[in-house]
């Protein structure tokens, strides 16, 4: 089968795949507190469905697997499916993205079933902040699940720490020294316009430049890493003492649609070609349907020629995507 080259010349081989679309927090830049309109369990994809589909995107060289959501985490049994991915040919990096409430329970399983590499979801080491952002008191789960996974042995444990502005500034350099201390490189995440209450505003953004100065004034310089995989979202920093890394995934100041390599599969079976697309296809009726394998893998390839150059939120002419980001699958 031909690999998945889209009409700008773009190699795609990076899958993301949403296992559910419920949580067990409440961030207010992607979920509201009463968030209630979740897919029927009837409507997620079933682990064999998802298993059926990797099988066929990894024949048009899709080699790269993230498993996120909602909060992967409350996805019952999620070892197995962990370990039905990692064994089909041509999958060689399975990561998680996970708010990290459950993962001290989990981590040892999903270990066990395979998976090394996992971005835990923290913004603030400050439990008030914490329970501001999150609606939630889970701070002390979440430090227990990063340590868990350290002492496993996970590798790399990265955080994900969301930067919005008039917010986290007093966060920004605590956490960069708790990575640091702990080995484990903080990525700093713009605000993105995807959190289904219109609470996106540019002016709140924390923007990468920013949080450079303040980590820069605060803990010491910084350098670029050389010779950066262009096409990995996030740009890294080193700091100059030796002693940790930060990256930066500036989605708002510093695009980085020119290297797209991802497709997104929602866990009630669409796929889509970008986070902010307006359009997605449905595999699940293929999955479903009795559809072939060539009927599948021609709707991905489908998906992947209709992609665009990317995203507009620089623009006016931006249009907020209809699913929100934990129906999508950050
Ligand atoms: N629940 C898991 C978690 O929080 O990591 C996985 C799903 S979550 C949607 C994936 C990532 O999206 C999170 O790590 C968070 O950093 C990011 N995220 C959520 N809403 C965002 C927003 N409005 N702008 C930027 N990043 C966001
Ligand atoms: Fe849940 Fe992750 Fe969304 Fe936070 S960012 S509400 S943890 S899905």
């Amino acid at each position: 089968m031909p690999p998945l080259v889209d009409s700008f010349g773009r190699l795609h081989h990076n899958l993301r795949i949403s296992v559910t679309d419920r949580c067990n927090i409440r961030c207010f830049y992607c979920m509201p507190e009463d968030a209630k309109n979740f897919q029927p369990r009837s409507e997620i994809l079933t682990f064999e469905e998802i298993e059926r589909f990797v099988q066929v995107a990894a024949r048009l060289g899709v080699d790269k697997l993230r498993i996120t959501g909602g909060e992967p985490l409350l996805r019952k049994d999620l070892p197995v499916l962990i370990r039905k991915l990692a064994a089909i040919p041509g999958i060689r990096d399975l990561a998680m993205t996970t708010n990290g409430v459950l993962l001290a329970e989990s981590a040892p399983a999903l270990y066990e079933a395979g998976l090394r590499r996992i971005n835990i979801h923290l913004d603030t080491l400050d439990r008030e902040r914490y329970r501001q952002i999150t609606r939630r008191d889970d701070l002390d789960r979440v430090l227990e699940g990063i340590e868990r996974c350290l002492a496993l042995g996970f590798h790399p444990v990265k955080i994900n720490a969301v930067a919005v502005k008039n917010l986290v500034e007093p966060d920004l350099a605590p956490l960069a020294r708790f990575g640091r201390q702990r080995g484990v490189e903080i990525r700093y995440i713009e605000f993105m316009p995807l959190d289904s209450q219109g609470l996106w505003d540019r002016d709140k953004v924390l923007l990468m430049d920013d949080i450079l100065e303040v980590l820069r004034r605060e803990i010491g310089p910084l350098d670029p890493i050389p010779d950066q995989d262009p096409r990995a979202p996030a740009t890294e920093f080193r700091f100059r003492d030796g002693v940790g890394r930060v990256g930066f995934i500036a989605s708002v100041s510093k695009p980085f649609c020119l290297n797209c390599n991802r497709i997104r599969l929602t866990a009630d079976g669409h796929l889509r070609y970008c986070l902010f697309a307006l359009e997605e296809r449905n595999v699940k009726t293929l999955l479903r349907d009795g559809s072939s394998d060539e009927d599948i893998a021609r709707l991905i390839q489908e998906t992947v020629q209709a992609k665009w150059l990317g995203h507009e939120i620089n623009t006016s002419r931006f249009v907020p995507p209809p699913r929100p980001m934990y129906a999508i699958g950050g």
